[in-house]
């Protein structure tokens, strides 16, 4: 018998730290036995902790973004190897439908995604296929390394836009991932970063990490356009807002999550080829790329870090993440 610790909605807006005794489940060839170290909270799972999101309702185990280390693998695994410090891609694929067979799994449909509709990562003790860990340097802290899921996000949303667009970038809103968009925008050759963002102290950190000029909205001048617009907030104001300010030709990606339909100026959009695309989730590769920034340091989690609870106070953990003046918020396992 084993002791598991692992963090549970009980109900909606209830999260309680369980400790139980349980036999560990042996593992398939391709698979791999994980213990986490720090797990991150994101917005995501607290749209699921308020019953709010569509595909996961409590009771559930939580969490999708973890370092963890490998402390068992399967027959058939040769990718990583027992003590390897590991990022978990939370993407279950099926790796048979037409995405999965493109390498696109962040399109595989239903998402099975862990801490949603596949079971999360906020136990002591886990099982994973082989194929979603990401081995990062011994080097590289592991509260650092918990910061690679939301970095990876950043690093897809930048991605989707074409060289083109990255000469004049406007960024709306700078939370968590606004923040790391604006770094991956810095690291990527990003020209010019502009961000749009009511919180003055986060708006000093886009300035830190990259941006030329960070702006409260209503403060852009009224003709100012550019090449490329990422809005991560997704509200009907701000996709309108970044469909406005986008130049002809240019374009915008849609990064926030919108909780419903939204309506765009298809007319200017149609007439001057102002694309609109959008950005969920990531592909592996992205998680190997922001490993790599996250170990030399181009990235720098050290502002956006902002508390770091045991996990035996997840539930002040959770409420602390619910407050605006929080950024990123850690929970760490026992060591
Ligand atoms: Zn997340
Ligand atoms: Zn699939």
């Amino acid at each position: 018998m084993n002791k598991i610790t692992r963090v549970v909605f009980t109900d909606i807006g209830k999260v309680t730290t369980e400790h139980n005794e349980t036999e560990l489940p042996p593992l398939k060839a391709h698979e791999v036995r994980i213990a986490p170290a720090f797990f991150g909270i994101c917005g995501s799972d607290l749209h699921v902790l308020a019953g709010g999101h569509p595909f996961a309702k409590p009771p559930l185990v939580p969490g999708h973004e973890i370092a963890a280390v490998v402390t068992e693998i399967g027959a058939d695994v040769d990718r990583v190897s027992v003590g390897d410090h590991v990022v978990v891609d939370p993407i279950m694929a099926c790796m048979e439908c037409r995405a999965c067979k493109a390498g696109r799994f962040n399109l595989c449909e239903p998402p099975q995604v862990a801490g949603f509709r596949a079971a999360g990562f906020a136990r002591s003790s886990h099982v994973v296929p082989a194929r979603n860990c990401h081995v990062a340097p011994q080097s590289l802290p592991m509260n650092v390394l918990a910061f690679a899921e939301p970095a990876a996000c950043a690093r897809h949303c930048v991605n989707r836009l074409p060289k083109s667009a990255l000469e004049e970038v406007l960024v709306i809103g700078a939370g968590t991932i606004g923040l790391s968009i604006v770094q991956a925008l810095r690291i990527m050759g990003a020209g010019v970063i502009t961000v749009v963002e009511p919180d003055a102290h986060k708006r000093e950190l886009a300035v830190k990490f990259g941006a030329l000029r960070a702006l409260a909205p209503g403060e852009l001048g009224a003709d100012e356009r550019f090449t490329g617009v990422i809005d991560v907030v997704a509200a009907q104001a701000t996709i309108n807002e970044a469909c406005t300010r986008v130049l002809a030709g240019g374009v915008v990606v849609c990064m926030g999550v919108p909780n419903g339909p939204r309506e765009i100026p298809l007319p200017s959009m149609q007439r001057f080829e102002r694309d609109l695309l959008n950005s969920g989730m990531y592909i592996p590769e992205d998680f190997d790329e922001v490993i790599a920034w996250l170990a030399d340091g181009r990235f720098d989690t050290r502002d956006l870090v902002t508390d770091v609870f045991p996990i035996d106070q997840a539930d002040k953990a959770f409420q602390r993440a619910k407050e605006p003046s929080s950024i990123k918020v850690l929970i760490q396992f026992d060591a």
